[in-house]
């Protein structure tokens, strides 16, 4: 912050620490302040303050300083600012004041904040991030351990023959919103963990996440050797000898890092097995205390948590037991067990033998434990229930918390001030009740319709500029020009599908059978339009494969540029689409999508779902709020479960999506349309937000761990 610090006049001196405080993110009046600070470099600089005070011009913060206007916004955001991190009236400290002062550790892999941190790569990042600023919202006492990639995912490019090329960025940390964990003595703190019979050094990194702060491990330091100091450089794209090298550093090196700063959670959640190692280590503390190793596992899974991620198999990390042993080797003897018993612990039959299976360790040493919507509860509890082998399926203790999205975060402008002028200013801070939704009931139809046309809009032309930038910027061939929606017709309904491309979220559906997609679409009257986007994994040629099928057809003439495929899907592009389509197509193979998040974006702005009955919108789906697709029904065989989703996607389209969406009153509205889009709000925002989902984790998981360790303390 201190290159910072001589540059910012005194009197809006506060404005880095603004900066470096991800609140900023997600409050408008904050957004608002940077913003009239420099519009232009604002919008260069993709919404990243820390890089827009580095680079701004000193004279314009000066004029800032002097501009009466300016320093009245200021002000009113630092007051903001101050009384949100007091956290006297948060809901947490009201409704559990005695537990205060302990502190709960969330671990994950990734944590999708915002774009100008890019350490996440799909939905369970985007979850952990949303977790994170919720947590603060709600005043929980809470701190983030995860990881510093250096080279974040990667960034997507699509050449004109349409097979996804990786692109590994070095990001500039020095315009990231972190900053380096200091010692006493004002040098970079340091923790360590033995790999495979190496010390490998990580340094901290510190994001502040409004009341709450997060810690970030990064072993790109100088005392590394240089194969450990890539362990963290990128996210996911390491062979399985770099994910357990990763994993005991997120594990291990976590907990160490946390006793470093002086920080000794109560509660210790794991969001997905990634983590799990932690539990070990902390074990292993307490064997060095004296405890056995029986008295050591009681204590850990009174306070540990996991949150379990996927239906898929292949989802959940498992090793060899031989790199298991390679690298804990002796380790054992420190929990004051032997190398049988430890290779138990996460003992399970994968399909290429026995390994050593994360989840397991994770739910064997877990005294609580979820999945992330009730049909993945259920898929859960059957997956897992060799775990339990005395218990059936039923009361196999995996229970759910389905998912949810930080409103706002995901919330467009345009349609928070709806809400604040129809159900009131204080709408966000009860947004979990149901009951003051029924008066978006008085919410004008016309007023409502405006505001999503606006949103369309705004959604086109930053997709146009886009491809305009990179077309200037001589990345992009012609082609793309035509591909990335530059031809998209903003009066058309128009069907977004954007998501990672994971084989089985079936992207492809649509085109089964081109013949009748091309009649549905291009009907001149009633046309119809598709925008997609997403990454496949660099190393998931079948996904790559799919991404080349729909940009093959968005070259295609005869669908006349009403298919667009727009390159790089990150964060700032799902506000943009999930705030500006008309309706959100997922088709995912059931059961496989635990729960799914975009679609909850779209529904709080009002974007219909048109969706699986799988994840969510088992629970979300009400019969007047979008439409699903099939009836729950799951065949054996894949090819007639999508010959038979597709025929029923085409049905609905043509039956009651598009006739719905075009038929228009005098004035111009769809009527029953606006209808579906207020009860898509209002029956969606309350349940399928984080505050829903914060606090059942809270009354239903955390409460409990934190009261267990004050039996243990006493
Ligand atoms: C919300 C989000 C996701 C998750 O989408 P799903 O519908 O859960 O697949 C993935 N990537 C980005 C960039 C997102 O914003």
């Amino acid at each position: 912050m201190n290159h910072l610090n001589d540059k910012v006049p005194d009197k809006i001196g506060r404005i880095t620490e603004l900066a470096y405080n991800l609140w900023w993110s997600w409050t408008p009046e904050a957004r608002g302040l940077f913003r009239r600070l420099d519009y232009p470099l604002w919008r260069k600089t993709l919404h990243n303050p820390v890089q827009m005070l580095q680079e701004i011009s000193p004279l314009k913060l000066q004029e800032a300083a002097q501009d009466s206007t300016f320093l009245r916004q200021y002000n009113k955001v630092m007051m903001l600012f101050d009384d949100t991190m007091k956290n006297h009236d948060s809901w947490f400290y009201q409704t559990y004041p005695e537990l205060a002062d302990k502190t709960i550790a969330y671990f994950s892999f990734e944590f999708g904040l915002h774009s100008s941190l890019p350490i996440y790569s799909g939905g369970l990042g985007i979850l952990s991030g949303d977790h994170a600023k919720e947590a603060s919202d709600l005043g929980l006492p809470f701190v983030g351990v995860g990881f510093m990639y250096p080279q974040g995912y990667f960034r997507q490019r699509i050449p004109s023959h349409g097979w996804q090329e990786a692109v590994y960025q070095q990001l500039d940390i020095s315009q990231a919103p972190v900053l380096p964990v200091l010692n006493g003595d004002g040098h970079e703190m340091r923790i360590s963990v033995n790999l495979g019979g190496r010390r490998v050094s990580a340094r901290i990194w510190h994001v502040q996440v409004g009341r709450n702060p997060l810690f970030l491990l990064d072993t790109d330091v100088d005392e590394n050797e240089p194969w450990d100091r890539e362990l963290s450089a990128r996210l996911y794209s390491g062979d399985s000898e770099t994910r357990i090298r990763q994993e005991i550093m997120l594990g291990i090196g976590g907990v160490r890092a946390l006793r470093a700063l002086g920080i000794n959670p109560t509660a210790w959640h794991m969001n997905e097995g990634h983590s799990a190692f932690l539990t070990l280590e902390c074990i292993r503390e307490l064997v060095a205390e004296g405890k056995n190793f029986e008295e050591a596992v009681a204590i850990v899974k009174k306070q540990s948590i996991f949150t379990t991620h996927t239906p898929v198999p292949a989802g959940h990390d498992a090793f060899g037991f031989q790199m298991v042993e390679q690298y804990f080797n002796g380790f054992w003897d420190e929990l004051g067990i032997n190398r049988e018993h430890f290779l138990s612990l996460g003992g399970h039959e994968e399909e290429w033998g026995m390994a050593f299976n994360m989840t397991v360790l994770a739910l064997r040493l877990s005294g609580q434990a979820n999945g992330v919507s009730k049909l993945h509860g259920e898929i859960s509890r059957e997956m897992w229930q060799e775990v339990w082998p005395d218990k059936p399926v039923d009361e196999v203790p995996i229970s759910s918390i389905t998912n949810g999205v930080h409103v706002p975060t995901w919330i467009a402008g345009e349609v928070h001030n709806i809400f604040d002028k129809y159900i009131g200013p204080g709408w966000l801070e009860q947004h979990d009740n149901p009951a003051i939704w029924q008066r978006l009931a008085e919410a004008p139809d016309d007023e409502m319709w405006d505001v999503h046309l606006a949103l369309k809009r705004k959604l086109m032309s930053y997709l146009r500029e886009r491809v305009r930038r990179r077309w200037v910027n001589g990345t992009n061939d012609p082609t793309q020009v035509l591909t990335s929606g530059t031809l998209l017709d903003p009066e058309a309904l128009t069907i977004g599908f954007a998501r990672r491309f994971a084989t089985y979220k079936r992207a492809t559906l649509i085109f089964r059978d081109l013949e009748r997609l091309q009649r549905i679409m291009m009907d001149i009257h009633r046309p119809v339009q598709f925008i997609f986007a997403g990454k496949a994994h660099p190393a998931d040629e079948p996904g790559k494969s799919l991404i080349q099928h729909i940009y093959n057809l968005a070259k295609h003439n005869q669908l006349g540029g009403r298919i667009a495929f727009v390159e790089d899907y990150d964060m700032h592009m799902a506000r943009y689409l999930t705030q500006g389509v008309d309706v959100w197509l997922n088709n995912p193979r059931r059961p496989r999508e635990a729960s799914g998040t975009s679609g909850m974006k779209a529904a709080i702005n009002g974007i219909p779902n048109f969706s699986i009955l799988d994840g969510w919108w088992v629970e979300g789906y009400n019969g007047a709020n979008g439409w699903a697709i099939g009836d729950e029904r799951e065949f054996e065989n894949h090819e007639v479960q999508d010959e038979y989703d597709a025929n029923f996607i085409y049905q609905v389209l043509e039956e009651e999506i598009v006739p719905l969406y075009y038929s228009r009153d005098r004035d111009g509205i769809p009527r029953g349309w606006v209808e579906i889009m207020r009860e898509c709000i209002g029956s969606n925002a309350p349940m399928f937000g984080t505050r829903r989902m914060i606090k059942e984790y809270t009354t239903e998981l955390y409460i409990k761990a934190l009261r267990a360790s004050e039996a243990n303390s006493n």
